[in-house]
């Protein structure tokens, strides 16, 4: 890898890669011990009890057939995922065996905030920034299709040795666009690499490798099954409720901000924590420069498939409920199909210069030059997965434009809150009030402009019988305006959603 990392930090970042393959790998095999342990305990009913309940083993192989599905769809996302680093490499002489053991095996699970579980342990993420163009900027919107792959690749070759490019692969190869285009230039430091593109270095993944763990900490693999949730979340179909309970009034409201998108210049938006990219994916389909940011490998390989990888609307079936019998209506609930990607993202209209920086939010957009660099920054369900809230609104403050727009929907569930519960270190965890979040971003210039409260779910299963919900705060605060700078923001709250206006 090219980039100003050392090579601890090389080694240390290929071994967390490892453990998220890993674990996606082992998401079949977990998958069957739970399978099995529900037949173990069909078989010690009496007779008469298994007489009454004698579809359930049916049940148990239609189980067995959802899990394939779910694996098919895995195995082709780690197949088509082009790792930022020689994942055959040794890692450095690291011991790549030393999983921590069941480290966050006490995260609540199937019934509590499935958020946590992805984002409670430092493995799995990224630990410095990387860039990964999720999308292929160009003017018609066409990104990289599973067939054009070897096209591509053949054509990067030819680019190399000087070879003319044909319009419609030139159209395909990726481009540093993002960095050109909202001027970041130098300005995401020496350590931003394109990350799902590495054409030169392109090995793909063997999956046979055998520094890739047969047995992970269950903890892991239900990372796996929170992405799955994530999935249904951004791009299924039955994701629909809950992005327009989410995504629905941010994109508003930042249309509303900014009413008169200039295609010539087109403002720019910093989305943190973009997880899945959907709402990145939405607010470019506005007619904004944008750029996700995410750190857990997670979230990054799979987004970088559905955003790069699918081919058509509705193109792959998985089975997201079926890891947990319980709150069941019916059977047929449980074992209910979901398809997506709903959008199409090669489609979708989506505005030159869209990307994703794989990176901590605050190391990345800390960088002297990211101040002022962004016109909008949207943040959903993100501000409380901070160690330190205040240096989260910090940053979002300093990187914004005078006058830029901070639209923000969450709750304040402190993710480090019960960190000592799970974790051998003491994580440092800064828990404040709305009131005192809102405190500290006026002290940093961000001008609270509208504030509501939205009730919504997040991966929610919806027919489930057990449902969290969140009063999430939802707020649009402006910048401080340099002097002569015009505050074009409408103030009157927005309608469509109830308004608690403190
Ligand atoms: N905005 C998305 C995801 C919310 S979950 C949605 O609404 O669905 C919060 C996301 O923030 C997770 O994907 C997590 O991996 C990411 N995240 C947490 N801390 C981060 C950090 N310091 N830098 C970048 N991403 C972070």
């Amino acid at each position: 890898m090219e980039s100003g990392m050392s090579k601890i930090d090389e080694v240390m970042e290929i071994k967390a890669l490892r453990r998220v393959i890993s674990a996606y790998l082992n998401y079949t095999a977990a998958a069957e011990e739970d399978i099995k342990r529900w037949e173990r305990s069909f078989t010690k009913l009496s007779s008469s009890h298994k007489a009454l309940l004698r579809h359930l083993p049916k049940k148990h192989e239609e189980l067995r057939r959802c899990v394939r599905v779910n694996s098919f769809f895995i195995i082709n996302m780690l197949q088509a995922f082009d790792p930022p680093f020689d994942m055959g490499d040794g890692g450095g002489g690291l011991d790549t065996q030393d999983l921590t053991p069941e480290r966050d095996s006490n995260i609540p699970s199937a019934n509590c905030n499935k958020r946590q579980a992805i984002e409670s342990n430092m493995q799995g993420k990224v630990p410095k920034s990387e860039i990964l163009e999720p999308v292929k900027s160009s003017s018609t919107g066409t990104i990289r299709s599973c067939d054009e792959w070897s096209a591509t690749l053949a054509q990067a070759r030819a680019e190399e040795q000087g070879e003319a490019l044909g319009r419609k692969i030139e159209d395909n190869m990726p481009k540093d666009s993002t960095r050109e285009s909202v001027g970041n230039g130098e300005a995401m430091g020496a350590d931003m690499k394109h990350f799902s593109l590495k054409l030169d270095a392109y090995n793909g993944l063997d999956l046979d490798h055998p520094s890739y763990q047969l047995h992970v900490p269950s903890a892991d693999v239900d990372k796996v099954r929170c992405i799955i949730r994530n999935i249904v979340r951004d791009w299924g179909e039955e994701g629909m409720t809950e992005r327009a309970q989410c995504y629905a009034p941010i994109l508003q409201e930042l249309q509303l901000c900014f009413p008169h998108r200039s295609q010539e210049s087109p403002p720019s938006c910093l989305v943190p924590g973009a997880g899945l990219g959907r709402l990145a994916c939405e607010i470019s389909r506005l007619g904004f420069i944008t750029q996700g940011n995410e750190f857990s490998y997670y979230m990054l390989m799979c987004s970088s498939f559905i955003l790069n990888q699918t081919q058509a609307p509705l193109e792959w079936t998985l089975y997201p409920w079926i890891h947990s019998n319980c709150n069941s209506l019916t059977n047929e609930d449980q074992l209910r199909a979901v398809q997506f990607p709903d959008l199409h993202p090669g489609s979708a209209g989506i505005t030159e210069g869209f990307s994703m920086c794989a990176g901590d939010f605050v190391e990345v957009y800390s960088h002297p030059s990211q101040a002022e660099a962004w016109d909008a920054v949207v943040s959903c369900f993100f501000i409380d997965t901070a160690h330190n809230i205040v240096e989260y609104l910090e940053v979002i403050a300093k990187a914004l434009k005078p006058g830029g727009v901070w639209i923000n929907l969450g709750p304040l569930l402190y993710h480090f809150a019960d960190a000592h519960s799970y974790s051998q270190e003491e994580e440092m965890s800064i828990e404040l009030s709305l009131e005192d979040v809102k405190m500290v971003a006026s002290h940093y210039g961000l001008i609270l402009k509208k504030e509501s409260m939205i009730e919504t779910t997040y991966t929610a299963n919806c027919k489930s019988m057990m449902q969290n919900r969140y009063f999430a705060s939802f707020w649009t605060m402006v910048k401080e305006q340099g002097p002569g700078l015009q505050d074009n923001l409408p103030l009157e709250p927005l309608s469509n959603h109830r308004n608690c206006e403190h």
